[in-house]
């Protein structure tokens, strides 16, 4: 009983704060005024690895420690402080602190012990007060954050990815996968943004609207694949010839639309010209083909154009894109006093690099609007001679016309007439595939070099064979060097065996030739010209067709 009450009324062991601290199995212990630990509880020594017997009596416990990107609080135990500026801002942290402490205080701290990985702690401290009201020490606590850190810190990071997953998404929404450039459905998005800009700002906003020409027949040609890399390629370009703040977007499979702020159509004009010439100029493919690309483009601006909605632009491009087209593509159009721009097309313009492959390929193109127009089609592609060789266009049309007169006069049928007349015009479409050094040489050909020119009928039939309507026209191409004699090319065919056409156009291509000026002699005069041909009668020419020939230079049908 006695016993009992004394119990009672002495502390036991247990109810000793000193042995409360001890005994909890919370991390705690207690620094007095002078920042010296006077107390490490067990705890303590578990969470932290140091004893009681090494902490009690240390000072300075908030010896920063630099750990990563940002300081830390103290690691207990690092006596030398690593970075002396940042001691000194936790030593005036402290002393801060330690007014502080008149409340409470609650900091998350890196506890990273040498040799060990290192624990996220929180401290936490409360004033211990005396019976005056005095703060006579600190009791801390120290709580192992390090599950709850890396959890937030895993959030963190989830949540950093998914904002990049969403950007990406974003953008892959709004990308075109093939080429990279932004698609159909960003084109609404920056047309509606920068139509609100210019119209607030009274700003002009252009747009330029860019639709290869004849595509199709280039993934005809060498397959979509082919296409494919094709379209990369121009998208580059485009990116590079745009200005800084243009959008180049790819609006269509084989269309782009250029969004060109604050320019206005005249600048635009410019800058559209521009693409179109380089894009003229450079060439698309890999090592195994090469080709060139034809494009139409249409400029459409805010507000010259009388663009009252943002529809207003695009189907006005849409539309200017079309007139270009139907005109022959490969040119600028813009609404400028309703009249096609200033325009440029590489027909007339010489292009040293156009091979056999690309002319294979604007054949193709002719082909297809050949299917609405032969006739207009047959003229577009002697046109595409002409690019080659200067003297041929006239050279062309001079052979065409004694052709057609011979022909009449031998009362052949129209429709033989009609294929003599597409033959006249396409006979030295082979040239195409003749270098220019040759074409245009100044001098005497070399054997050689003879050689090689005399190819040229087979590359025309070669380019020919595939178009289903010239079927029977190619027999006057293949053919129109062939003698009477059989001493002609490619075939070395005699007499009525080589077609009536190629006979015909032979006479009319070498009359033609003889009257004009060459690279290497001037022009022979009608007479020299009458007396070479009728000397070739039976040798080199039919000499029924000569008869014919003479009767109409007679007439002066021919002159
Ligand atoms: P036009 O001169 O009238 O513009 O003729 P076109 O053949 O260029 O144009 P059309 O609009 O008749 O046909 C477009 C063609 O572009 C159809 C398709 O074969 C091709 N094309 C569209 N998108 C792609 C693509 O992503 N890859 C490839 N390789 N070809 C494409
Ligand atoms: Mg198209
Ligand atoms: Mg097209």
């Amino acid at each position: 009983m006695k016993e009992k009450k004394r119990s009672l009324q002495t502390p036991t062991i247990a109810t000793n704060p000193r042995n409360i601290l001890q005994g909890s199995s919370i991390a705690h212990f207690v620094i007095n005024k002078d920042h010296v630990i006077v107390e490490w509880n067990r705890a303590c020594e578990v969470l932290t690895g140091f004893s009681a017997a090494r902490m009690i009596g240390t000072r300075n416990h908030w010896m920063p420690f630099y750990s990563g990107a940002r300081p830390c609080l103290a690691d207990l135990l690092i006596d030398k402080a690593p970075a002396r500026t940042i001691y000194k801002y936790y030593k005036d942290m402290e002393i801060k602190r330690w007014d502080l402490v008149q409340g409470a205080f609650d900091i998350e701290g890196f506890l990273a012990p040498l040799g060990k990985q290192g624990k996220w702690l929180r401290f936490t401290a409360a004033p211990l007060i005396d019976a005056r009201g005095k703060v006579i020490a600190a009791i801390e606590t120290l709580e192992d954050i390090t599950s709850r850190k890396l959890a937030e810190k895993e959030k963190e990071e989830l949540t950093r990815q998914l904002l990049k997953s969403n950007r990406q998404l974003r953008n892959l929404a709004l990308r075109d996968p093939e080429t990279g450039l932004f698609n159909h459905r960003y084109l609404q998005e920056v047309l509606e943004a920068e139509f609100i800009r210019a119209k607030r700002y009274s700003q002009p906003l252009s747009l330029i609207m860019v639709d290869i020409d004849y595509f199709k027949s280039i993934n005809n040609m060498y397959g979509h694949q082919f296409g494919d890399l094709v379209l990369a390629q121009l998208s580059q370009l485009l990116k590079k010839l745009v200005r800084r703040y243009d959008v180049v977007v790819r609006s269509g499979g084989e269309e782009f639309t250029i969004v060109s702020p604050g320019i206005d159509r005249w600048q635009t004009l410019v800058l559209a010209q521009r693409i179109l010439d380089e894009i003229n100029l450079a060439s698309f493919g890999d090592k195994k083909h090469m080709v060139k690309l034809k494009v139409s483009l249409a400029v459409v601006s805010y507000p010259e154009d009388k663009v009252i909605k943002i529809e207003d632009l695009v189907s006005g491009a849409e539309q200017l894109l079309l007139k270009a087209k139907e005109s022959g593509g490969n040119r600028v159009y813009t609404n400028l006093e309703g009249k096609k721009a200033k325009k440029k097309s590489v027909r007339g313009r010489k292009t040293r690099t156009e091979t056999v492959e690309s002319l294979r390929f604007r054949l193709d193109q002719i082909t297809r609007r050949a299917n609405q127009n032969l006739i207009e089609a047959i003229f577009a592609f002697a046109k595409a001679i002409e690019l080659r060789d200067h003297y041929t266009g006239e050279h062309v049309e001079k052979t065409v016309y004694y052709a057609l007169q011979i022909g009449r006069l031998l009362k052949l049928s129209n429709e033989e007439i009609e294929n003599v007349r597409q033959a006249a015009i396409l006979h030295d479409l082979g040239k195409i595939g003749i270098s220019d050094k040759i074409l245009l040489k100044n001098a005497k050909l070399s054997d050689e070099e003879y050689q090689e020119i005399k190819k040229h009928p087979q590359i025309a039939a070669d380019i020919l064979r595939p178009i289903h309507f010239l079927r029977s026209v190619i027999p006057y191409i293949l053919y129109h060097h062939e003698r009477w004699d059989g001493r002609g090319y490619p075939s070395g065919l005699k007499g009525q065996i080589i077609p009536v056409g190629a006979r015909i156009i032979a006479i009319a291509d070498v009359f033609q030739a003889l009257t004009s000026n060459r690279p290497y002699r001037p022009a022979f005069s009608t007479e020299e010209a009458v007396r070479i041909i009728r000397q070739g009668a039976g040798t080199q020419f039919d000499p029924k067709i000569v008869k014919a020939f003479l009767i109409l230079i007679r007439r002066k049908k021919i002159h």
